[in-house]
């Protein structure tokens, strides 16, 4: 079977995706080739909450970045967002499971309803004290405007983008939804995700000991290539519409 015929069959397909679907936005991923863990491992160890929270100069610099950076001005959702889109219209998206933090899939046009950001957003921010919520542009404002690392406007605590870092837990409804859509579907379809990053890769397995089809989309090997039923190797923006078939003739 193809991954085309898996999905016509298909009822229900949820979908997990990972930071390979945007880098044809020009978001670079963290581990592929150019990925930004592979050219800088010092990065990683950076991105713990425990430096956040302890260096007041770590998360001044943050901000710095993030204010300049104008984050998302000039990024747009690729072939790859657009082709998922085909599924909803096909009535046969379950849910869109995103490791991404960049919005991109809502942007595209994706049901919002059916979006799972099991990491976060880079669209808000959240205090790590009482975790009141805010549109990232309002902090980036501030910052602007001379804040150098903007307190939470409620409680005085530190505000961060809404996103899990490491050392952060994952928000408990965000992972049942992951793992309830891995249990109802008949199609769990992995785009541009080494499936490296836990619990979210064990979707994996769950999809299969509930019986479910795995596809995986992605340029290079994954954790998980040994449970899929068909692989998919190749550029996102070149093989997902034609798996999904979102340009029908
Ligand atoms: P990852 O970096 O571990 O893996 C990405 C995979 O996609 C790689 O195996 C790479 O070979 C493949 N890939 C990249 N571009 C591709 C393309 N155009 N076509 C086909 N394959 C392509 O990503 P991950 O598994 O999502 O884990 C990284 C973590 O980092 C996630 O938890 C995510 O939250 C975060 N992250 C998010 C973004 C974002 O929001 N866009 C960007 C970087 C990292
Ligand atoms: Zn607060």
């Amino acid at each position: 079977m193809t991954a085309q015929q898996l999905i016509d069959d298909a009822s229900a397909v949820a979908v997990l995706t990972g930071a390979g679907i945007s880098t044809d936005s020009g978001i670079p991923d963290f581990r592929g080739p150019q990925g930004v863990w592979t050219r800088n491992p010092a990065a990683e160890k950076k991105s713990h909450i425990d430096t956040y929270v302890n260096d007041v100069d770590h998360r001044k610099a943050n901000w710095q970045r993030l204010a300049k950076k104008q984050i998302w001005a000039e990024v747009d959702p690729n072939v790859g967002h657009r082709a998922l889109l085909a599924l909803e219209s096909r009535d046969k998206l379950h849910t869109l499971v995103t490791q991404n933090v960049d919005g991109l899939h809502q942007a595209a046009g994706s049901n919002e309803d059916l979006v799972v950001e099991v990491h976060g957003t880079t669209r808000r921010v959240k205090c790590l004290d009482c975790g009141d919520g805010a549109p990232m542009q309002k902090a980036l404002d501030r910052v602007l405007a001379g804040e150098e690392d903007p307190p939470c406007k409620t409680c005085g605590g530190i505000l961060k983008s809404a996103t899990i870092s490491f050392g952060q837990s994952l928000e408990v409804e965000s992972l049942d939804r992951a793992q309830v859509a891995a249990q109802q579907c008949d199609v769990l379809l992995c785009v541009g995700t080494s499936l490296g990053v836990f619990p979210v890769a064990n979707m994996v397995p769950i999809a299969r000991n509930s019986h479910a089809q795995v596809i995986i989309v992605n340029a290079e090997p994954t954790g998980f290539d040994e449970l899929a039923t068909v692989i998919v190797r190749g550029s996102i923006s070149d093989v997902l519409p034609v798996i999904v078939r979102a340009n029908p003739d």
